[in-house]
């Protein structure tokens, strides 16, 4: 093991990266040191790349935080994860940021989803110890406070690297959501990952339509795959107008229950009004942008329940992990997964990304 690791650091908003050296971390009581194993480019990570991210990004910074560690240190009382599974050096983990475990948040609400003292990792200065706070690096630290759990030997890392944000969010929303049964008549704004991944377990429930409203074609022909029964490709020239009337006349009465994960503008206005009456919309893809126009009173005449999710607990993650693992055989998942890139080829990633040529571009920072 080497005294320092590399790092593909960011030092101005929308530059380059630069390939740098920091000391390797060791691992604090109850914390673990890991090798990142493979990471994947996320939504958020653009955002706070560009500068566009609101959470209080300090430069500089290492970008990623959907990623997979392979243990190399553990320290003491670290070797069972949050869900009583023993952990060993070798093996494979996902982990969550830290709530502070002190607010009205984390203790009363018993939602530490919502602390507003939650340390995320990459937002943070990597110039000062522990140097390794984003997945775009060769070793990660599992702090003392983060929920951890090892992932299923099954699971591929670029996969569990994919649900450990993605996935992760999609159990926690559907949760919110509530049941959806065989009448049910489901839309899903977005065909990206979120938007497939929610595709994917809503169609175990086996509802009388999900639709999936998004683009590019690509991504719907995959959203077909994964259960979807209808697709409505969205192009953002055109008035929404016409979506809306397609989605109302393929369900009927309008979405039972509906998901917002696109996170492009206008797009709750759009949704509220594929809302059927008596309608649960869960909105997780706007986290930024300008302020949307919604009408007000389709919301309250249609009797719609709306609900707000953001990210999700340890328990999250360790479903996220058990359904990559259960279903890998209904689902192919390495079709989200885009090509595989190292710390010198990180800005091809983002690019990648960005021109939304790959749903997934994959990181593995030591090369291998
Ligand atoms: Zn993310
Ligand atoms: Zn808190």
């Amino acid at each position: 093991m080497t005294a320092t690791g590399r790092a593909a650091v960011l030092h101005e908003f929308g530059g380059g990266f630069q390939t740098e050296a920091y000391p390797r971390p060791t691992a604090d009581r109850g914390g673990l040191v890991v090798e990142i194993d493979t990471a994947t480019v996320c939504g958020s990570d653009v955002h706070a790349w560009k500068g566009h991210l609101s959470l209080g990004v300090q430069l500089p910074m290492i970008l990623g935080h959907e990623m997979v560690g392979r243990i190399v240190e553990i320290g003491p009382g670290a070797d069972v994860d949050s869900v009583g599974q023993d952990l060993a050096i070798g093996d494979r983990v996902v982990w969550a940021h830290a709530a502070c475990g002190h607010c009205h948040e984390c203790t009363v609400e018993q939602t530490p989803v919502l602390c507003s003292r939650r340390y995320i990792g990459y937002l943070n200065d990597c110039s000062v110890p522990p140097y390794f706070t984003g997945a775009f690096a060769e070793y990660g630290v599992v702090r003392p406070d983060a929920g951890r759990v090892r992932v299923p030997d099954r699971v591929e890392s670029a996969w569990a690297s994919a649900g450990s944000c993605a996935l992760r969010t999609v159990v926690k929303a559907l949760d919110l959501a509530g049941s959806v049964d065989r009448d049910g008549t489901v839309v899903v704004q977005g065909a990206g990952p979120l938007g497939l991944f929610a595709t994917a377990l809503l169609s175990l429930n086996d509802p009388r339509r999900l639709v999936v409203v998004g683009g590019p074609q690509d991504r719907l022909d995959l959203a077909s795959q994964w259960g979807a029964t209808h697709t409505v490709p969205v192009d953002p020239a055109e008035d929404p107008a016409g979506r809306i009337d397609e989605v109302m006349s393929i369900t009927g009465r309008g979405a039972s229950v509906a998901f917002e994960l696109a996170g492009a503008p206008g797009v709750v206005g759009e949704g509220v009004k594929m809302m059927a009456r008596n309608g649960r919309y869960v909105l997780m893809g706007t986290l930024g942008g300008q302020p949307q126009p919604v009408d007000v009173a389709t919301i309250v005449t249609r009797g719609v329940r709306m609900t707000g999710s953001m990210s999700g607990a340890i328990g999250d993650y360790h479903r996220a992990m058990l359904a990559l693992d259960r279903y890998q055989d209904r689902f192919d998942w390495n079709r989200m997964l885009g090509s595989t890139y190292d710390l010198d080829t990180l800005a091809d990633a983002m690019d990648a990304m960005v021109s939304m040529t790959e749903i997934k571009p994959v990181v593995r920072p030591s090369g291998r």
